[in-house]
């Protein structure tokens, strides 16, 4: 299966790394992390509380989200229109992971997800993409740093959320919960730089018989 599967808790860097690495192999970025980001978005427009998960549930079957790719990285539309920065501000960090823990969420985002792989070759990274959304994938990846390196980069970005929090219940809510797949190269990236976390990915690819197709 052409997907590397990267996984890994807030703010530990998976995105940047997976988005370099699908850049270095021409093959299509996909951040899941927007999906869950942006059906949230839509609920909380409804008026829905997200601690409601009926109401959430219903809310979610009810919302047009369609999911394609251009220029190497997966696109999202939300009941109609591209979404916009309201995905990474305060009412959104706040209420997607309550929101992601809904079952009914997961099962509509986790077929759109698997629905993309027939468009080409894939990083796709998440929190359960190894172990669940493609548990076939022949390469997986868990990208971890520690609390206090994760939310100094998360202010770093501007951001002011609790990384903890939004772990805690990723890592405990009961469907598809944060966690390594058995299969999984866990990289803690505390002490590495971003091109060293990449260049690692890389070695890994290429040391797999993954070097042929492409510029790297
Ligand atoms: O990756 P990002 O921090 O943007 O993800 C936001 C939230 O979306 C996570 O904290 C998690 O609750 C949810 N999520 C998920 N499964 C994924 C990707 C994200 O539950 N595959």
């Amino acid at each position: 299966m052409n997907v590397i599967a990267i996984d890994g808790p807030a703010a530990s860097g998976k995105s940047s790394v997976a988005h370099l690495v699908a850049e270095r192999l021409g093959w299509t970025f996909v951040n899941t992390g927007n999906m869950y980001r942006a059906m949230t978005w839509a609920i909380l427009q409804r008026g829905v509380d997200p601690a409601d998960s009926e109401g959430v549930a219903r809310a979610a079957a009810e919302v047009s989200i369609d999911f394609d790719t251009a220029n190497g990285q997966s696109t999202i539309r939300i009941d109609g229109r591209p979404p916009g920065p309201e995905l990474t501000g305060d009412e959104v960090n706040k209420s997607v992971s309550i929101v992601a823990a809904v079952p009914a969420v997961r099962e509509r985002l986790v077929a759109s997800q698997r629905a993309l792989a027939v468009l080409g070759p894939l990083v796709m990274e998440g929190r359960d993409i190894g172990t669940v959304v493609f548990p076939d994938a022949a390469f997986k990846f868990y990208i971890d740093a520690s609390e206090e390196v994760r939310a100094a980069r998360r202010r770093a970005q501007g951001h002011a959320d609790s990384v903890g929090e939004r772990d805690r219940l990723d890592t405990t809510r009961k469907t598809s919960p944060l966690v390594a797949a058995p299969d999984a190269i866990v990289i803690d990236s505390s002490h590495m730089t971003l091109p060293e976390v990449v260049e690692h990915v890389l070695a890994v690819l290429r040391g797999r018989g993954l070097a042929s197709s492409s510029a790297w």
